[in-house]
């Protein structure tokens, strides 16, 4: 046995917690979502971190080498896909000399596999024609529909890495299904009067929750997704928000609130921070925390 191999054994018989650490999977995330729910899904199984911030733009995050660091031991990376990440993520991958992670192996999960994707262009939409989301919007996350579907498919995924965890995955996302059950009749409560609700919103982020919600979205800040308002723009976005009488701005805190302040004032429409991912602000710790504090937000809106 080699010095080196002597020292490893040693390690393992004095600190058996290391040794725990050692066998759980590895699991790098790209959102602080899916950190939460690859916890959950993964329990004590799994050792989970976010490459990227709630209070960053997910489609714009720095590709710090530093990041690879994470990437080059992970079992499994979890990511939105639809080119969320596309900016960032696969440069990483690719100098994380990781093979276990590249792009279709098993230990690469694209989550928007498991939902049903909308506004999926109907025309060829390319990135080089300034629109971020050409293969549909990778806003899906937060209604509970999707996070089960997500959390399912994660579960799976684990389950078939580690077949010897079967059991304790299933039971997990048992726990996280039940936990979803027992919050429904509250968000459903706080749901129902916001049906209707007319909303402008800076990016077409919203969609998911626009139609969970039913709130209608009349009309967006960005001319596309990714591309910034004109002065034209704008002008045609304050008439149309006059004449529908439009109720709220949705934005998140990382896009223009100069811009969004100055919509809102002219057109009477109430200006509504909305948190988008997990860690947005720091008492969002939680997909639950990240639910109740969207609706608390929407629940503000006068009518
Ligand atoms: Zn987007």
């Amino acid at each position: 046995m080699k010095p080196i191999s002597v020292l490893l054994v040693l390690c393992a018989a004095v600190i058996p917690q290391s040794v725990a650490a050692e066998d759980r999977l590895n699991v790098v995330t790209t959102i602080e979502t899916l950190a939460d729910l690859a916890r959950r899904v993964g329990g004590e199984k799994v050792s989970v971190e976010p490459l990227s911030h709630g209070y960053q733009d997910p489609h714009y995050v720095e590709a710090k080498p530093s990041l690879t660091i994470g990437l080059h031991r992970a079992d499994v990376v979890i990511r939105v896909g639809l080119d969320l990440e596309i900016g960032w993520l696969p440069i990483l991958v690719q100098e994380s000399r990781n093979g276990r992670i590249q792009p279709g192996q098993p230990g690469d999960i694209d989550t928007s596999t498991f939902i049903e994707v909308l506004d999926i262009p109907t025309t060829q939409v390319t990135r080089a024609m300034g629109d971020i989301h050409p293969k549909g919007n990778p806003h899906f996350w937060i209604p509970p529909v999707n996070a089960v579907r997500i959390a399912k498919g994660i579960a799976d995924r684990f389950k078939q890495l580690r077949p010897g965890d079967r059991d304790y995955f299933e039971a997990q996302f048992a726990k996280f299904l039940s936990d979803i059950k027992a919050k429904a009749p509250q968000w459903e409560a706080q749901a129902k009067p916001l049906a209707g609700m007319k909303i402008v919103t800076y990016h077409k982020s919203w969609t998911y929750v626009s139609r969970w919600l039913k709130l209608e979205e009349v009309s967006y800040v960005e001319i596309k997704p990714g591309i910034p308002p004109s002065p034209d723009h704008l002008l045609r976005l304050v008439a149309l928000m006059k004449a529908e009488k439009v109720s709220a701005l949705l934005m998140e805190d990382y896009y223009n609130k100069g811009i969004a302040q100055e919509v809102a004032s002219q057109t009477g429409a109430k200006l509504v921070p909305m948190p988008s991912d997990v860690g947005a602000r720091p008492e969002i710790k939680t997909y639950f925390d990240l639910v109740d504090a969207m609706l608390r937000n929407l629940d503000s809106v006068p009518r």
